[in-house]
């Protein structure tokens, strides 16, 4: 199986590679098998990526939205068009399943232009009244802007962050993860095709350090990351030395708690989907799961018997429900922390072995009961299908022990009693919540997290602050009052 792209990179409307920069090679997580080799950006091709977009975007500030909103609708309607094949992609580059790529990535990207096509017409400033003068305010964009992505949702990530960025007058210079780049390079040609003026899309692939580089130059307005809290404090520092923009997506261990008048089957399907949805691998899962006493033993008991049918193997075909994770380096860290957590004295109920296949990294879904606050299984990220069932008894203990943690990405409520969701989800320490749901993740909803989860928000009118900034027009309409 090959998904050899044209050239590693894409820049100023082509694609472009550069052999002296180091070796990347792409495996495809259920085989183990090199499906591509790409290349870290030089310094040489870095520099070139932030001259075009920088030159790009002089004009692209100048431009009518309407006229750059119909660009991102048709690179939207691409996007559709092809989803077949850009899901495939997808699952080559991931290893999630064709039954999650066919629905949930690309779509989401496509909604995500459309979404801020749509929305960027309507981005106005506001007037000052100040009796005989007037302030007017501007909406302008930041300029040239840095899309550092993660793993899991490596397509999606590129266009939840080009969307928002292109639609509102900037341009961007997107690294992809080094574990999964070849969408956003898909990404870069559709763009192209639909219109968009060469250098305003950028792909340029690499590591840490390729990251770094393009988070330090003093040619970039803002960086946007979506990664891991360590790599976020590192990037989120290096952008603070040059006093640029961030967006921080970062990871999350958040809670979700089951009272027990809640739906149990609903509750136990929502803890499925916000632990085993992409093999585990969504920075917003609900991994610390509270489920209150008096249902524990029915909800263990669902919980078991479901998690057992899913479907776990070749992602290729439409019938399977779980894959492989991404990376060797992934399914040893994944494995670490099912061993440590039985060491740790948690119950297994269901899962903790490898399988199916011995050269992919898989991994069963995989359930812990009776995990306790301070085992590593309830404070650290997994990023794998894991889930650690936790016991409580009343409202007010629940709420304290979901907000003892340093993340606050997500968390989720179940339960009959409509004011006890709204009165907990008020004191739950989180940037995206759910009521009677969990992990839905609309364009429509401003998305991201609070503490050490992450800064700004994705999605949602709310991006539309972190992709432009405001200028103040003071207009005198008379004699200037001067004392000297
Ligand atoms: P990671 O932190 O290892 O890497 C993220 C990206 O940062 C990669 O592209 C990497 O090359 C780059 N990078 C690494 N060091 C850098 C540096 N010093 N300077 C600049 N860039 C650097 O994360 P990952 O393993 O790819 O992804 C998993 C993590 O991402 C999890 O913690 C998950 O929770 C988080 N995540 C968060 C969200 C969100 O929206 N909050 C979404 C998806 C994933």
């Amino acid at each position: 199986m090959k998904a050899q792209p044209t050239a590693s990179h894409f820049i100023d409307g082509a694609y472009v590679e550069d052999a002296a920069g180091d070796l990347i090679e792409v495996i495809y997580p259920a085989t183990g098998e090199v499906i591509a080799v790409l290349h870290a950006a030089t310094p040489a091709l870095i520099d070139r990526a932030l001259a075009s977009a920088t030159r790009a975007q002089a004009d692209w500030a100048t431009w009518r939205p309407v006229d750059r909103a119909r660009i991102l609708r048709r690179a939207a309607d691409l996007i559709r068009d092809r989803n077949p094949d850009l899901a495939r992609l997808e699952t080559l580059d991931t290893g999630k399943p064709l039954q999650e790529t066919l629905v949930a990535d690309w779509p989401s990207g496509a909604d995500a232009i459309e979404y801020f096509a749509g929305l960027a017409p309507t981005v106005v400033g506001e007037t000052i009244p100040l009796g005989r003068d007037f302030v007017y305010t501007l909406r302008e964009p930041l300029g040239v802007c840095v899309g550092i992505g993660a793993w899991n949702y490596p397509s999606q990530i590129a266009c939840w962050k080009s969307a928002p960025a292109l639609a509102l007058g900037n341009a961007m210079v997107f690294k992809p993860s080094e574990v999964t780049p070849l969408g956003a390079l898909k990404l870069a040609e559709i763009y192209i095709e639909a219109g968009l003026p060469a250098g305003l899309f950028n792909v340029v692939q690499g590591r840490g350090p390729v990251g770094a580089a393009l988070a330090t130059d003093a040619r970039v307005a803002k960086v946007s990351l979506t990664g891991s809290v360590p790599t976020g404090r590192k990037v989120y520092a290096a952008a603070a030395a040059g006093v640029r923009h961030v967006t921080m997506e970062l990871g999350g261990k958040s809670p979700l708690i089951v009272f027990d008048d809640a739906s149990v089957e609903d509750a136990v399907g929502a803890a499925m989907l916000g632990n085993f949805y992409s093999t585990g691998q969504v920075c917003s899962n609900g991994t610390r799961v509270f489920v209150q006493k008096g249902i524990k033993d029915r909800f263990l008991a669902s919980l078991r018997a479901r998690s057992e049918k899913i479907v776990l193997g070749d992602p290729l075909d439409e019938a399977t429900q779980m894959g492989p994770l991404v990376s060797a380096v992934q399914l040893d860290k994944v494995m670490g922390y099912i061993e440590g957590a039985k060491a740790e004295g948690a119950r297994l109920i269901t899962g903790g072995a490898r399988g199916p296949a011995n050269d992919g990294y898989f991994v069963q879904p995989t359930v812990f009961a009776d995990v306790t606050d301070a085992m590593t299984l309830a404070r650290e990220e997994v990023f794998g299908p894991v889930m650690a069932v936790l016991d409580f008894e009343d409202e007010a203990e629940v709420i304290a022990r979901a907000n003892d943690t340093e993340f606050g990405l997500a968390a989720g409520v179940f339960t009959a009693d409509l004011a006890r969701a709204h009165r907990v989800v008020g004191q739950l320490q989180a940037g995206t919540t759910w009521i009677n749901a969990y992990n839905l993740t609309p364009v429509e909803a401003p998305f991201g997290g609070v503490k050490q989860s992450g800064v700004g928000r994705e999605n949602g009118h709310a991006a539309v602050e972190h992709y432009t900034q405001v200028k103040s027009v003071y207009v005198g309409m008379g004699p200037v009052d001067a004392p000297y």
